[in-house]
Parts: structure tokens; sequence; C-alpha cells
């Protein structure tokens, strides 16, 4: 079944009601930001490639009113007690875990000088969590996003994404890439977010045609490799960079793996031959795009996914599932293309349909994804949406 994105008023409403509810006092400042998918460049975000994700349209939004202390009262609609915050001790990451990414948004922008003064704040959400649609950047993004408000000054887009990151990497102790804060940040209705990640640069490109649409399916499995699964690969792309004799990537070629396949060993030499293709594959897809070819991405998406599960191996038997019900549901069907998206080894897959038949195929993809493993999937359709933003602004 596909389910309904929750109207981004509909948030707003929830979070204002919320917020009086909790702490008995008007919302004065309204921030959101998108949760994320990537829709071709997987793994190589550490490898100095490209990524193409684009800001979905599910949003966390945070609603607040400053409370003239020094203190932050803070409360999630997930549950949980309102948490307090001495706004004058963020030195360090602390309990409950999930404040951390608050606490380092805040420990940002006092680094760089801003005096934050207390606030209370209600959080809603409709970006499923751990499903590899990176609510937790968009809580940082949004949180970031309110502080602008409250404060009254405007990050740069790139700093802000970067102050976010931050957070991630010091309070949540998450080494991740650029991607899900930039994508988060940078995020624009009918535009993916290319980032070249050399230079840590993003560009947008445009996805214009309204006809088609991105169904996004949540698996609903996590498998427990992934975190030391996620750090070995890692290592494997330094090992198989070294001995390629290589400062990156992007100076590598198809031809200097396969001449080299048999000193890197296996399974390093197919790690190389992913990193080598997905690069080569981004930068196809960003080139269809522009063309407008979008039947072009099918192989592409398709090739993606193929490397992921044999050479680079993060896929799992459920993504594998989910992207082949996909393939077989087919052009006849509306499907243009299909692959895992995210680090893997659980988490969501990406087809991409034509949009008026996006109800069939998500029926379709439900029903045989839960014949062929027990499992209720999640699926929504979105196509890319607005980043980060404030929604009201009162000083
Ligand atoms: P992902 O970013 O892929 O959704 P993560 O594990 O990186 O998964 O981030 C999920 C974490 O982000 C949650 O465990 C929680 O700490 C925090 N988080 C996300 N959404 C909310 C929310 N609505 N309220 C409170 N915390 C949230
Ligand atoms: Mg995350």
């Amino acid at each position: 079944m596909l389910q309904i994105n929750p109207p981004l008023n509909e948030l707003v409403s929830l979070a204002k009601k919320g917020l009086h509810e909790l702490f008995g006092v008007e919302a004065t400042h309204l921030a959101a930001a998108p949760g994320r998918v990537n829709l071709i460049g997987e793994h190589i975000d550490y490898c100095d490639g490209f990524v193409l994700p684009f800001a979905i349209e599910r949003y966390l939004v945070i609603a607040a009113r400053p409370n003239d202390t020094m203190t932050a009262r803070v409360a999630s609609s997930l549950g949980g007690e309102p948490v307090e915050l001495d706004l004058t001790q963020l030195q360090e990451p602390a309990e409950p875990k999930w404040v951390n990414y608050l606490r380092g948004v805040i420990r940002g922008f006092q680094d760089r000088g801003y005096e934050i003064k207390g606030f209370d704040a209600l959080i809603v959400s409709s970006i499923p969590g751990g499903a590899g649609l990176s609510s937790s950047a968009a809580l940082e993004c949004a949180m970031a996003t309110l502080l602008e408000g409250i404060l009254g000054v405007s990050l740069e887009l790139k700093e802000k994404a970067l102050l976010c990151q931050k957070a991630e990497h010091n309070f949540a102790f998450v080494p991740c890439g650029i991607m899900d804060q930039f994508a988060s940040t940078f995020g624009k209705e009918d535009h993916l977010v290319m980032i070249d990640c050399q230079s840590g640069e993003p560009q947008w490109v445009p996805f214009m045609n309204r006809d088609l649409t991105v169904l996004i399916s949540n698996t609903m499995v996590h498998h427990e490799l992934s975190d030391g699964g996620y750090a070995l690969r890692r290592k494997h792309t330094e090992q198989a960079l070294s001995a390629l004799g290589k400062a990156s990537w992007r100076d590598v070629s198809e031809q200097d793996v396969l001449t080299m396949w048999d000193q890197l060993g296996d399974p390093v030499n197919r790690r190389a031959r992913h990193v080598v293709g997905e690069i080569a594959r981004t930068m196809a897809a960003a080139k269809v795009l522009e063309q407008g070819d979008f039947q072009a991405l099918g192989p592409l998406m398709a090739a993606s996914h193929d490397s992921l599960r044999d050479d680079f191996e993060v896929s799992c038997a459920e993504l594998d599932a989910m992207v082949n019900i996909a393939r077989s549901i087919g052009n006849e069907g509306g499907v243009i293309g299909a692959r895992m998206t995210g680090g893997g080894f659980g988490g969501s897959t990406v087809t991409l349909c034509e949009a008026s038949a996006a109800s069939v195929i998500a029926k379709k993809l439900a029903s045989e994804y839960l014949l062929q493993t027990g499992i209720t999937a999640q699926i929504f359709a979105s196509r890319p949406a607005r980043g980060a933003h404030l929604l009201e602004w009162e000083k």
C-alpha cells in the first residue's frame, strides 16, 4: 500500500499544539527539515565520488518559543519526558542520546560566537527513523534552522550543513560523510543535489518531469552486520587505493583495477571495481538527467544494485527481494529502475517509476514482499522536496 506523506502544515499544527500542551506556550518559531534518499552513487562518498540524493517529502518540524532563561526544554512527539539543557554547560554528549544531535548543533552555534538563550521546543516528524532516510540529519538541520530563526541570522547553506555534520560526528559519534546534511539543507523542489565528494561542492541537477516519481520502500530490516560491515568496506577501499598507488579514486580507471586484479586479491579487487563503476555510473546518471533521458537511468540503477550486491556485498535478502519485485513489474508496469539506497544491510530501496502507476506498483511491491519475507514494508512516493527552512518567524 502506498502511504500518504503527511502534509507539512499538518505536522506544523501538531507541533504547535504539542508545544502548547506540554509547555503551555504558543510557538513563535517553526523550522522544518526533510529526510533524504540517494538515487545513485552508493558507498563512494568516502571515495572522492559523486552522490545524487534528494530531499524527500517527509519532514521533521520543530515548534519553539524563547523562554527568557538559559535553559532549553526540548521534547519529541516520539515520547519521553521533556529534557532540560543548561545552555552554559554543553561541553559533552550526555543522556538521553537523541538530544545529542541538538546539543551538537547548539554547540556549533556557540563555537561561532552566537549567544543561545533558553527556549521551549517540541519535535514532530514524519521521517521513519533508522530506515536509511536520515532522520538524524533532519533533526540537526531543523535545529540549526530554528536557531537561525531565533537569532535572526542566516548561515551559508554549506556552513550550516557542515555544522550539522560536525554535530553528528562529535556528539553522536557517527562518522558520516557530507551527503545527509547537504541533501537536507540544499534540497530543492524538482532538483537532485549532486555532491562532488572530492571538492565538497553541491550542485543542483534538474528532475523536472512530474510524470515521474520515486517510490521509497522501507524493508523494515536492519541487520546487525551493518556497523562492522561499513568500517570493513571503508578499509577495503583504502587498501585498494594504496595498492593501486593513486591519490584519489578519481584517478583510477576500470582498466587499472583489472590490471591489478590478482595483486589486489579478493574481495578487495571487487570492492575496487564497485567504486570505479559507481563513480562512472553516477556521472552518467547526472548526464542523462540533464538530457531529460530518464529511461536511461534504469540500466544505471540496475547495474548499481548488482554491483552493491555482488562486488561490494552490502545488500541483503530483503533488499534484493524488493528490487527483484520491482524489476519483475518492469517497464510495462511503469517501473524505470530500482536499487537499494543508503548504507545497506537493510533499510530502503528506491524505485523510479511513472507517477500514474505508483500506487499500483506500491501495492504489488508490498504484497509480493509480504509473501516472500513475511514482513510488511512501509512504502511511500516522493519527488525532490524543499530543504530545511523556517515556516514562520516572529521576533
Ligand atoms: P537515520 O538517520 O537513518 O534515520 P540514525 O540512527 O542515524 O538513523 O538516526 C536516528 C536517531 O535520530 C534516533 O535514534 C533518534 O536519536 C534521532 N531522531 C530521529 N528522529 C527523531 C525524532 N522525531 N525525535 C527524537 N529523536 C529523533
Ligand atoms: Mg542518520
